[in-house]
């Protein structure tokens, strides 16, 4: 422990952000670097309290809490406190094949689970993540490691997010040869095309991208497995198949007016916005943008937030998003106490640039769509909305019932629905004839990550469900090492 007295001498401070109304203007990241001092004196605060609730990463009331990859994170607290930041990269990299991404993007479970937040604000812990990371691509201290023996041994990975790229940089670094598959033109999964810009800079995926490809791992972008290349054909070509899909099969709404043009799914509107990025001459006549329109976004979780950002930047004439569930306490409620996730209300990047640019927070709270309404050309114009009252059914089971009186219409001429994901889709599975657990992802224990198709393993997204890039991360990992085992009868992964 590097200051015993540090969280008792420095309050908890962030990096600076650029002002909401100037970086609605650009798509740059909006973090800004904190200098040197203040993050030692961040890292100060860590009080390596015995017993670090911040990196357990247990599921502790249906949520994550402390880190699910396990982080070392008072012992690199405590490297940055005493300057040693190239040792702290040694040690984020022990547990994290990409601590620049998380650094960025992650939620922090670890930070809703540390000791310090009991009494204090908590350590700034994805801050200094981001920091350790980010210090060592500027000084070039990440550099292609690629395995000194090769085992002979074939993997084919087909899915290139989180998952997918940290199952196939484990078993590249134990020796394997390693191809990964990818539909989508670039490499990232929804590093790629799902998180905005403005959140993770695609410069920053594709530099770890190159890396990868540098240390020996084959990328095949453009290939959709299933449909380009049969399922079955990997099994005849490779020793083991690890399956990291994603959950990409949207939540509909298939209420009156559904089939509108204007009306589509988040995910559309956002990976169409990052390819015209990406891509400047790219543009199809089709494609959505929210220039001078009323935009309403349905879903008030992450997706929800990263579509009203997106709009703000594309120049919308208003937005709004819409949540079905009611708004959650300031504070935490008593059912959720420390370590579990604070399960409060937040306001997000996305909704400080709406209130920003329109006075007031985008989110309207137990509120969902009844009908969109059509113009003369078939054209979504506005929604017809309901507030709801959450009540007890025969079951037991909460569930919205409309509030009689409280409809009304809603300028609209696009609407994005970002309500969740429902598993993976249903190609590859039916292919190789897969089973699926009760939710409808693939069936693979977690621990084993085997399917009921030998030599057929599956992780992250497309077997969890929806989730964060830190289990995809985590789950990438460990899947790995039980390759790892499967081909060499023991293992010398973590
Ligand atoms: C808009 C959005 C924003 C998010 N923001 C955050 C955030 O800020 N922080 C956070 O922690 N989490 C966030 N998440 C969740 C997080 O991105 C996912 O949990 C994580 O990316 C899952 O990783 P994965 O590798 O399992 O799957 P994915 O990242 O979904 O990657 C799956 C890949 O498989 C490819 N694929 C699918 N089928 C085939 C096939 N047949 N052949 C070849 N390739 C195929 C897909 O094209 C995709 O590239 C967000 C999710 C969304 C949708
Ligand atoms: S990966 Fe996420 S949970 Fe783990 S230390 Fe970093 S910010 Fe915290």
């Amino acid at each position: 422990m590097g200051k015993p007295t540090g969280f008792l001498e420095y309050a908890r401070e962030l990096p600076p952000e650029m002002p909401p109304l100037e970086r609605i203007r650009h798509w740059d990241e909006f973090h800004l670097p904190m200098d040197e001092a203040r993050l030692r004196a961040q890292g100060a605060r860590c009080m390596d309290c015995g017993t670090p609730f911040c990196h357990t990463g247990l599921t502790l009331g249906g949520a994550a809490s402390g880190c699910p990859i396990h982080n070392l994170i008072p012992e690199w607290n405590d490297l940055v406190y005493r300057g040693l930041w190239r040792e702290a990269l040694e040690r984020l990299h022990k547990t994290n094949n990409f601590p620049e991404f998380t650094g960025r993007v992650c939620p922090a479970p670890c930070e809703g689970a540390c000791v310090l937040g009991i009494i204090r604000p908590p350590v700034a812990i994805k801050a200094i993540e981001c920091a350790i990371a980010d210090r060592g691509w500027e000084l070039g201290w990440i550099t292609p490691r690629p395995p000194r023996t090769r085992t002979g041994k074939k993997v084919a990975i087909v899915g290139s997010g989180p998952a997918g790229l940290a199952c196939a940089d484990q078993l590249n670094q134990a020796g394997h040869w390693v191809t990964v598959y990818e539909r989508a033109d670039r490499i990232g999964g929804l590093l790629m095309y799902g998180i905005p810009n403005m959140k993770l800079d695609k410069r920053i995926v594709q530099r770890r991208v190159d890396l990868l490809a540098q240390e020996g791992i084959r990328f095949v972008p453009n290939c959709e497995v299933g449909r380009d290349l049969p399922a079955g054909k990997l099994l005849d070509e490779y020793d083991a198949v690890v399956l990291c899909c994603g959950a990409t099969k949207p939540r509909d709404l298939p209420v009156e007016g559904r089939n509108l043009k204007g009306v589509h799914f988040a995910m559309e509107f956002l990976t169409v916005n990052t390819k015209r990025l990406l891509d400047p001459g790219w543009n199809r006549e089709d494609s959505i943008h929210a220039r001078g329109r009323d935009v309403i976004v349905v879903g008030g979780g992450d997706t929800g937030t990263d579509c009203v950002a997106t709009a703000l930047r594309q120049g919308c004439r208003s937005v709004l998003q819409l949540e079905i569930l009611p708004k959650p306490p300031e504070t935490r409620a008593p059912g959720n106490p420390w370590p579990e996730w604070p399960r409060i209300f937040r306001v997000d990047y996305g909704q400080e640039e709406a209130a920003a640019v329109q006075g007031e927070d985008p989110r309207r709270y137990r509120t969902t769509v009844v009908r969109f309404l059509g113009d003369e050309t078939g054209h979504v114009k506005g929604v017809r909305t309901v507030m709801v009252d959450w009540q007890k059914d025969s079951q037991g089971r909460f569930s919205p019932v409309p509030v009689p009186g409280t409809e009304q219409t809603l300028p609209a001429q696009l609407v994005l629905l970002a309500m969740g994901f429902l598993g993976p889709e249903d190609t590859i599975l039916d292919q190789l004839e897969l089973e699926r657990d009760p939710r409808g992802n693939v069936k693979a224990e977690y621990g084993r990550f085997q399917t009921n198709v030998p030599r057929v393993f599956a992780a992250g997204d497309m077997r969890r469900g929806q989730s964060l890039v830190v289990w995809a991360i985590n789950e990438g990992r460990a899947c790995a090492r039980e390759v790892d085992r499967f081909l060499m009868g023991r293992t010398v992964l973590p």
